[in-house]
Parts: C-alpha cells; structure tokens; sequence
C-alpha cells in the first residue's frame, strides 16, 4: 500500500514564537509523529539537541541587523530560527537563520553550521539558495539567505497529492541542475528532501540546508552516515564507504517518486524492516506513470552504487530532456568562473546607493562580503527575477545571471562589454552566450504583438532567408541557414522544417568549397513589461556570417 508523504523534519517546538509558525508547521506538529519521524527525530536530537533561545526577536538582534527589519518566522529548523527580514538599503526581503553561538558549542555544533556557510557562500546557482552575507556576533551567527516565499517542496507535494508529470520535470530538471553543481564544486549535498528543497516566488526550486554536506575530495571517500533514513541511499544506512555523488542521486530518486506519486518509496512504521526495503531496492511503481517515467525511476533506485544512473545519464535520459529549459540544458559553471564576473549595471545601482565603484568591485572581485557586495547581491538576483521569464518554459533570468550579463571584473571599470549574437563568452568556457534581456543588450527586436503572431512573422522570414528549422516547442526552434544553397528549400517537406536531418548537407558543395552554414536557434521570451522579445543565438558557424544574416533577418521583419 502506498505510504503517504511523510515529514522528516525535528519536532523542536518553540513555545514563545508559535502564533508566528505558518500553517504547514502548526498542522504538522498538530499530529503525532509516525514510528518513522520518531526515529528521525530522535537521530536528529542526538545529532543536532539544539534547543531554541526563544529570543530570535528581541533587542539583542537590532545591532548586529542594524541594516535588516527582522519580521516573522518562517520556520524552525536544527540549528536554529529562520526568519523573515527586509534589507533597507534595497527593499528585498531575504530570510535570516539565526544561530545561538552558546548553545552551538554546547552541543559542538558550530563546526557544521560553518561548514554549510562555508560552502554556500561560495555558490551562485539559480537552484541553489543563495547567501548574501554571515554577520557574526559574540553570541550568535546570522546567516542572511535568498527568501523562498513558498515555503517547502515538501509541502506543496502535500497540498496537491502528486505532481502532473510536466510540473513533476520541471522541478526534477532544476533539482539536478543544482545537484549538478554541487557535485561540479565538489560538495555532495547528502541531505536531500522536499524539506530542504524550497520554493520562491515563482515556484522555483532552491537546494536549501547543506548542513550536512561534505567538500568531497577526489579518491576520498564519506563515511559519515547521514541524511534523512526514507531518502538515504542503502549504502549509506549500511555504513559502507561511498564516494558521494551516487547517494545524490539515490535521494533524487525518491523525491522524483515523491514528485510523480505524491508518496515515498521506501517507508515502514517499523525501522528494521524500513532498512530491508532500501537495501533490496524493494518497491512498487504506480501504474499511472508515464514509460519514460517508469524507466527512468529504477535506474535512479538502483541498490548497487556503481551500477546507479550517474547524473550526466539523468540529463541524457529522454523523460528528463523533455521541455528542457535553454538555460538548463547545458552543465553549470563553475564558482571560480563566476567569480570573475561582474553585471554592470548591477554595480552603477550599487554607486547609486552611495559606495565607490572602485571599492565595489573591488571587493566583488575577492569576494570580500560587506554592505556594498550584499547590496550588489541582492539586486543583482532581484533585477533577474524580475525578469518574467520565457514562454512555456520559465526562468529565463538565470540565463543572463549566470552565462550571459556579466562583464568580465577586470573591464569592470571600463565600458561594458556586448555580447554580440554568437560572440562567445571567454569565461563560459564553451558554454554557449544567450541574449539578456535588458534594453540596451537586446537585439533589438521587442514587440507588443500576440506571441502567435509575432512567431508567423519569424517563420514568413525565415522561410524567405531559405532557412531550414525544427520547432522545440511553440517559441523555440533549432534553425539552419546555408549560404549559397537555395535549393536547400527543396528538402524540406511543406512545412519547411527538417525532414530529417541528416540530409540536409553540411559541407561540400559541386566545386569542392565548403558552404557556409550557420546554424542557431530562436527563442521568444516575455519580459518583465509584458513584452514579447526574440532571441537569436549562434551555435556554429562564422560569426559575422551570422551577423549579416541577422541584418538580412531584421529588414525581413522591416524592423531595420
Ligand atoms: P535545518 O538545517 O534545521 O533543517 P533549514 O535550513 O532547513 O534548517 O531551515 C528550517 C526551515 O526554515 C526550512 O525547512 C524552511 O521551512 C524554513 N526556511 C529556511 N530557509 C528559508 C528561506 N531561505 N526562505 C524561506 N523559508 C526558509
Ligand atoms: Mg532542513
């Protein structure tokens, strides 16, 4: 029988503060716990007995948050209260964890909250939550994060059963990126569950909660045991040694179970036999999943580690390749590319606010936390999660946040740098650019029109161009232009799209010189003013080639 979605979070219950807890937490706490939240809890009470000061709101805190109006809590967790809190300088809400330092080395448990600092002030993901700075005091650590309005992946999964499959992938897709980038960076999450999985404004997974992670060392292996038991990969409540990664995807597993059946997998009021069943990979599939679905589950609960699918196999597996966002589908960078990137614009609201603009990037370029870089931060995630985002495929903005907006900090100072269509990126390092978009980084093409409409206009000029295209999706296509090769239109079926790809030649043509091609791809995203603007992005090809069929293009559109 199906086991109902169960919470794996500590009990610790705040007496003073619990008119403040949201709903989930009261109807939770409202209901005894099952043999198996017991047993977390109790592991966790052993693990992290951190019991609440109960004095998250009083004056104590007004000096130290001098810049942050401290609001309600939004939820309780092992190391501490996490609040609500408005930072004046820009406006932005953010949520501030705020750690008892007496309790913390009662309970030797400092070193685990500055291990998850550690790591997550390094990271800059749009699926991984962000920290924007650490204000240490003598008696407590505040820990300034991104703000997920939404709360937990947990109990939205509660609230609607199970997931449809496409709201199920997307979810799924961003969750692996971020793990993704973990693992990129070396760090095995190795707590991952809708608890630590939230929610913002628009419904976008952060990975949340690296308390327990663990920098993995190349040819070292964990050997802590952890993680929540119904999640924990069967290597791990064996003791074994295990490498890292796979446990990642053992737990990604369950939640992508979770997601799909609105139930967990392995679940058992009696802990032994709760063991046996992750150990023997023992349980069932629901019949309404889709056979992409069903495929891709096992190979992610597979017992043995080295056969488990890896994570580079998830992105491959066709369920997953469905609807992939643009931005999602090619490997994250790394914190070290990123690191030299800095978003002008972001910088000249910094200056606005009163720093120097030397100072600032400065400080960005050492990665140095102080009020101007948390200022920077902070509007730097707000400007692009402003951004409404892309057509049937949301969360464009992290594009540009991640590969695309950034100029590099060493011309910092100088002008900005465009990116031109098809200008690659020296620090994406192969990653392909994409268009921002913001106005003076737009190709140029904004419109009002009905997306439909605007898409018929593309397709009358590419059709007039004799260029070739796949769709991907309504607003999205892969196209093809060969220079020269007009009777390129002969292979195409009636409605001008490929009809199969390998018959649309590439190189060589009667007198043994090579054809230019360029292939790209469009996209039409929605901006933040209800806007409607196409985005053109080279993928091969010579670069002021494409740069000429762009004005070609253009005058097409009579935009030129
Ligand atoms: P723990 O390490 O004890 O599990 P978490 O970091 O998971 O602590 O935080 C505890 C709870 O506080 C979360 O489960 C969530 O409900 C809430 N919370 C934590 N961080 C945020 C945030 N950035 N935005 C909104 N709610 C948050
Ligand atoms: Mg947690």
């Amino acid at each position: 029988m199906a086991t109902p979605l169960m919470h794996g979070v500590n009990w610790v219950s705040d007496s003073e503060d619990d008119e403040e807890l949201p709903d989930s937490l009261l109807k939770r706490a409202s209901q005894p716990p099952t043999m198996t939240q017991w047993w977390t809890l109790l592991r966790r009470e052993l693990w992290y007995p951190v019991k609440m000061d109960g004095n998250a709101r009083g004056s104590g805190h007004s000096e130290a948050l001098k810049n942050y109006n401290l609001g309600r809590t939004l939820g309780i967790g092992s190391f501490g209260k996490v609040k609500i809190a408005e930072h004046k300088h820009t406006g932005h809400k953010v949520a501030i964890k705020i750690l008892n330092r007496h309790q913390m080395r009662n309970m030797e448990m400092e070193e685990k909250a500055k291990r998850e600092i550690k790591i997550l002030r390094l990271f800059i993901h749009p699926h991984i939550i962000r920290l924007y700075e650490v204000i240490y005091t003598p008696t407590d650590i505040y820990v300034v994060m991104e703000y997920c309005k939404f709360g937990e992946l947990f109990d939205y999964i509660v609230e609607k059963g199970r997931l449809q499959e496409d709201e199920a992938r997307r979810i799924f897709q961003q969750i692996i990126s971020g793990v993704e980038y973990c693992h990129r960076n070396m760090v095995v999450h190795r707590d991952l569950k809708p608890e630590n999985l939230l929610l913002d404004s628009k419904y976008n997974v952060k990975l949340a909660d690296f308390g327990l992670s663990n920098v993995m060392h190349d040819g070292h292996f964990l050997k802590t045991s952890c993680g929540s038991p119904n999640y924990a990969a069967p290597e791990v409540i064996s003791g074994k040694l295990y490498a890292g990664p796979e446990v990642d995807v053992w737990s990604c597993g369950v939640i992508l179970y979770a997601l799909l059946c609105g139930t967990l997998p392995f679940d058992d009021e009696n802990i032994p036999n709760l063991f046996k069943k992750i150990k023997g990979g023992i349980y069932t599939l629901p019949s309404h999943l889709s056979a992409l679905a069903r495929d891709l589950i096992p190979r992610m609960l597979v017992v043995d580690p080295m056969k488990r699918i890896t994570i580079r196999e998830i992105r491959e597996h066709q369920w997953f390749q469905i609807r992939l966002p643009r931005y999602l589908a090619v490997p994250p960078p790394d914190t070290a590319q990123q690191a030299k990137m800095i978003d002008e614009d972001t910088l000249q609201d910094v200056v606005n606010l009163g720093f120097d603009k030397d100072h600032v990037s400065e400080s960005l370029r050492n990665r140095l936390q102080n009020e101007a870089t948390v200022a920077y931060y902070l509007l730097l995630d707000n400007r692009f999660r402003a951004t409404s985002g892309y057509l049937g495929a949301d969360y464009q903005e992290s594009i540009e946040r991640n590969f695309n907006h950034f100029v590099s900090s060493e011309s910092a100072n100088s002008s900005t740098r465009h990116y031109l269509p098809g200008n690659s990126d020296p620090h994406a390092s192969g990653l392909r650019p994409h268009y921002p978009v913001e106005r003076k980084w737009a190709l140029g093409l904004q419109s009002r029109a009905h997306p439909r409409e605007i898409m018929i206009e593309v397709l009358k000029a590419l059709q007039e161009l004799n260029v070739c295209w796949k769709k991907n999706g309504h607003y999205n296509m892969k196209c093809r232009w060969c220079v020269g090769f007009p009777q390129a239109t002969d292979m195409l079926d009636a409605n001008h799209s490929f009809v199969d790809d390998s018959i649309i030649m590439d190189n060589g043509d009667a007198n043994g010189k090579l054809p230019a091609v360029i292939k790209f791809e469009i996209q039409l995203y929605k901006t933040r003013d209800d806007k409607y603007l196409l985005d053109m992005q080279r993928v091969t090809g010579p670069q002021l080639l494409f740069l000429d069929f762009c004005a070609a293009f253009l005058t097409k559109l009579r935009v030129l």
